[in-house]
């Protein structure tokens, strides 16, 4: 089912400057459709977030390709997600070989998404919890990727990146934000880039809002 308007998205990723195969085919493998809500389904190729409930959105197909891309991973690498959501995001990575660890912090959501995971085999582990705090345990890891707007970067999430890492995290005010991609040239220290005019919900927790 809508494997044209699929196929005519990952087009449209590419006219907008995405490169990295791996990318394009997970999201040419990846059904939107089945993570966005019922009356949503004609619009789950569109380039657009669309409502997910609990005020809360699956991001734009164009931003997870862009976030994706500057994670910079290797097949088998382990990644950490900050705000599950639908689900998605994490089902890309996971299509693309990675082990993944995500972190949701409303319960409801964690729920449907964990029960998702499980009917649909995406073997991706998740956990309710402030995922400002991040998650030690399976610490560190090759690639952080926080989906929701934060006004900085949380600490731990510094720390809990390996060297050689990026951690990918939108910062700013409520209304707007850059993209921030770090990458973990040795123990604090990190390289910066910008990418700007980003808009995610808000990153809510200990390190957030
Ligand atoms: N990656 C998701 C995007 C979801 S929107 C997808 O592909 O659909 C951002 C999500 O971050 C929301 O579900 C919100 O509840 C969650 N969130 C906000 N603050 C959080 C925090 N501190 N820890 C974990 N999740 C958080």
């Amino acid at each position: 089912m809508f494997e044209t308007e699929r196929e005519e998205l990952i087009k449209k990723l590419r006219k907008k400057g995405i490169r990295d195969e791996n990318v394009l085919s997970a999201m040419l493998n990846v059904e939107r459709h089945r993570f966005v809500q019922q009356a949503m389904i004609s619009h789950a190729y569109d380039d657009v977030a669309l409502p997910i409930g609990y005020g809360q959105t699956i991001s734009q197909p164009y931003t997870v390709a862009v976030m994706t891309e500057a994670l910079q991973l290797q097949k088998g690498s382990k990644v950490l997600e900050i705000g599950t959501g639908s689900g998605y995001q994490a089902a890309i990575l996971y299509e693309m070989g990675m082990k993944v660890f995500s972190i949701e912090r409303n319960e409801n959501i964690y729920k449907k998404v964990q029960k998702f995971f499980d009917e649909n085999e995406i073997r991706v582990a998740v956990r309710c919890s402030d995922g400002t705090i991040g998650w030690n345990e399976f610490a560190p890891y090759d690639g952080i990727i926080v989906t929701a707007g934060s006004p900085s970067v949380p600490e731990n999430l510094k720390k809990q990146l390996a060297i050689g890492g990026q951690l990918v995290i939108p910062v700013g005010d409520r209304k707007q934000q850059s993209l921030v991609i770090l990458h973990k040239v040795e123990d604090n220290r990190f390289a910066t880039k910008e990418v700007p005019n980003f808009k995610f919900v808000p990153l809510i927790g200990k390190e957030g809002w």
